[in-house]
């Protein structure tokens, strides 16, 4: 498998090395009793304000990937650097606090009204109560959520759609530079999920995030990613822009991953001229 080389050829590279958010060297998971890395030597760098998205089937490592990046979870091998220090030098609550988290299951707290919810690590920061109110209000409105009709609500007084985007809102309120989000709009219907990657992509514009977003899903990941990192089996098999992947497909299986979609375009292109 051509993993290395595909890596390393990516034009991206040369973009990331000016001002890498993050960058990956070697980093590798083993978890204790298995007989396979969950996540073979990886190296990669991520640059400011880029949008990353990893893009894998289920179990081929994305989530392990992530939780790595936040040290949920602490590598085998390697070494990842946040801002260019080596994150096994943070303090792990303070870079919990310093990236932030959203997942496919939102994790909201039940019993947290949304403004409580969104402020949450504001919260922990020592912000006052009216600190923490008007960073709710902030966010809920920048992902659409009226605040006046939503801060006082409870999140199973939500649509999924919502409670996802109060999730997304809670993440922005760390004020991280780095938002990592693991299948966040993965359980929603297909019309709430394109319009919550259309506010994150124009979130993207107006914050000046750096978002590495996890998908199962070729045409997600054609919607929000800079540049993209196709993972299988816990390897890396390439990482580069969309038409990097399409054009110059570095391995069979990521050359078979686009194959399908692509001929379904072709397809439809084909029909609509008989129209
Ligand atoms: P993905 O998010 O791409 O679906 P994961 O990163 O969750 O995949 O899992 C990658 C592999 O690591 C899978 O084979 C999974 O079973 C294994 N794995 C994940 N977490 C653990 C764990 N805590 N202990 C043992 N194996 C795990
Ligand atoms: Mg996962």
């Amino acid at each position: 498998m051509n993993t290395g080389a595909a890596l390393h050829s990516s034009t991206g590279q040369s973009r990331t090395d000016r001002m890498p958010m993050l960058q990956l060297r070697d980093v590798s998971k083993l978890f204790a009793g298995s007989n396979d890395y969950a996540l073979h030597p990886t190296s990669f760098n991520i640059a400011t304000n880029e949008v990353l998205v990893l893009l894998g089937s289920s179990g081929s490592g994305k989530s392990t990937l992530l939780k790595l990046i936040n040290r949920l979870l602490i590598p085998t091998a390697g070494e990842i650097f946040f801002k260019r220090q080596p994150i096994s030098s943070y303090d792990p609550v303070l870079l919990k606090r310093s990236i932030g988290y959203v997942f496919q299951s939102i994790g909201l707290f039940p019993h947290l009204t949304v403004a409580e919810n969104v402020s949450t690590v504001p919260h922990l920061q020592g912000k006052n109560k009216q600190q923490c109110q008007s960073i709710a209000t902030k966010y809920l409105a920048l992902v659409n959520l009226d605040p006046k009709i939503y801060a006082q609500r409870l999140p199973h007084e939500l649509s999924g759609g919502q409670q996802q985007r109060v999730g997304v809102a809670r993440a922005l309120a760390t004020e991280a530079d780095l938002l990592l989000m693991d299948e966040p709009f993965g359980a929603l219907d297909s019309i709430t999920r394109d319009q919550l990657q259309q506010e994150l992509l124009s979130l993207k514009q107006q914050l000046g995030k750096t978002i590495i977003f996890v998908t199962h899903d070729i045409f997600e990941a054609l919607t929000l990613a800079d540049r993209i990192a196709v993972l299988h089996q816990g390897r890396l098999h390439q990482l580069g822009t969309k038409y990097e992947l399409v054009n110059q497909p570095a391995t069979d299986f990521v050359r078979d991953l686009f194959k399908k979609p692509l001929q379904q375009l072709a397809n439809i292109a084909a029909d609509s001229s008989h129209g």
